[in-house]
């Protein structure tokens, strides 16, 4: 019974991974660069995303596909902004999968796209598991979370290529030890970007801003 759950799981993921890798070549040859945005609920995708737009879309043509399940209150948000946006309502609820992806491509006018930002679903256990086509993985992370996240949930943090620590404004009232969340992340994935930074007040956020540019670059 055991071995026939983990040789379905690895069906699911190897069927996977090939269409996230069509999805990436799919986005290269209209060079298009898609940055996946993975947090527990209220870490702050939304409004880090909507700071991005605000800050790049004179410079790039952004799109977003929103992936939050809790309603389209997200979605909404974004399309006040007057940019393109698809919401998924992934069946299962926990995660998006490559297919979901793709679909949404299908909504989006790839041609005149630079960037997709994508909410992911609010979930830091599966959502690591499934390659979406994107071109980075991010994690958010806010301070009142606690800075143990990594130890909870270390494959999410392995894999990221950046670390956005958001809510620095709150910090003084949280036990969030950044120089413990750096030791612990240094062990896991040293070479991970880290950012620290407020979407709220804006600190810190030239540094993303700037990261994000050079994954357009
Ligand atoms: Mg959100
Ligand atoms: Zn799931």
């Amino acid at each position: 019974m055991t071995t026939r759950k983990i040789t379905v799981k690895e069906n699911i993921l190897s069927a996977n991974a090939e269409t996230a890798d069509n999805n990436r070549t799919c986005l290269d040859n209209r060079q298009v660069r898609m940055i996946n945005l993975m947090s527990a609920p209220g870490s702050g995708k939304t409004e880090l995303i909507l700071r991005t737009i605000d800050q790049l879309r004179t410079k790039y043509r952004i799109a977003v596909i929103e992936g939050s399940i809790a309603s389209s209150i997200d979605a909404d948000k974004i399309t006040q902004k007057n940019v393109p946006a698809v919401q998924i309502n992934p069946s299962g609820g926990c995660h998006l999968d490559a297919r979901m992806i793709q679909q949404a491509f299908g909504a989006l006018d790839l041609e005149r796209t630079d960037l997709i930002l994508l909410e992911n679903v609010g979930n830091l256990v599966c959502t690591a598991d499934f390659d979406l086509g994107a071109h980075k993985d991010v994690v958010i992370l806010s301070i009142p979370e606690g800075d143990d996240k990594p130890l909870k949930y270390p494959l999410v943090f392995v894999e990221a290529d950046a670390i956005v620590i958001n809510k620095m404004d709150v910090l003084p009232y949280f036990n969030f030890d950044l120089d413990a969340f750096a030791e612990v992340l240094g062990g896991l994935n040293p070479s991970a970007r880290v950012f620290r930074v407020s979407a709220k007040t804006g600190e810190g956020m030239n540094d993303w801003f700037s990261w994000v540019e050079e994954t357009l670059a």
